[in-house]
């Protein structure tokens, strides 16, 4: 029998806390300064570092230097950049990040220092709001490779796209829908995404 053609899959891959790691300088500049010894194994819920009791003022500081690239963030796993190259090279990789605005420029010039550039690693680079949380899901991509728990519970809205996701301390909620998949690497998001992708009850591209 033959199969249906469908459009190319299209993938949305966050930034921080999947392919930058930016909560060990975090920590880091932290501890430096307060003498304290937080790891990202203490951040357990999402901003959970505001119960530190540290000055909010240095918190914005710390993430300041890191979103603006004067603290390096460093890649959460090295082979990154051959992984989005290879799932570029056959579906259609974007970066999708809520990061302001205006952040925009650092973010692409780490992601190069990185040696992750544009049509070679991805297509477009969106910038989406904050709020709501699932904002991102409005988008037209198949599939997000995210770690923040506050898409778990939107998932359910949007039973044709899935997560994947990419586990960290402070997405150690339960999961109960059926399109999403805890991931502990960048290798598995090859393995899956090859998966899915052959299972598609279609031809690719
Ligand atoms: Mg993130």
């Amino acid at each position: 029998m033959n199969k249906k053609k469908c459009r190319i899959l299209k993938l949305a891959i966050d930034v921080d806390g999947v392919i930058l790691d930016i909560m060990s300088p975090f920590c880091h500049y932290l501890n430096e300064k307060f003498n304290t010894n937080y790891a990202i194994q203490d951040i357990v819920e999402w901003d959970s570092f505001l119960q530190w009791n540290l000055p909010e003022k240095e918190i914005d500081t710390a993430f300041n230097l890191i979103l603006n690239n004067k603290i390096l963030a460093p890649l959460i796993d090295e082979d990154i950049p051959r992984i989005l190259e290879l799932l570029n090279q056959t579906w259609s990789v974007d970066i999708v990040t809520a990061r302001e605005k205006e952040n925009r420029e650092n973010l692409v010039e780490i992601l190069k220092y990185h040696g992750i550039v544009k049509t070679i690693h991805y297509r477009e680079l969106i910038m989406v709001e904050k709020t709501p949380p699932d904002s991102k899901l409005k988008h037209e991509h198949d599939i997000f490779i995210d770690d923040n728990p506050y898409l778990i519970d939107a998932m359910p809205d949007y039973p044709e796209k899935y997560l994947l996701l990419f586990n960290q301390p402070w997405n150690q909620t339960d999961i109960h829908a059926k399109n999403i998949i805890r991931i502990f690497s960048w290798k598995e998001v090859i393995e899956i995404i090859f998966r899915y992708s052959q299972e598609r009850e279609c031809d690719s591209n």
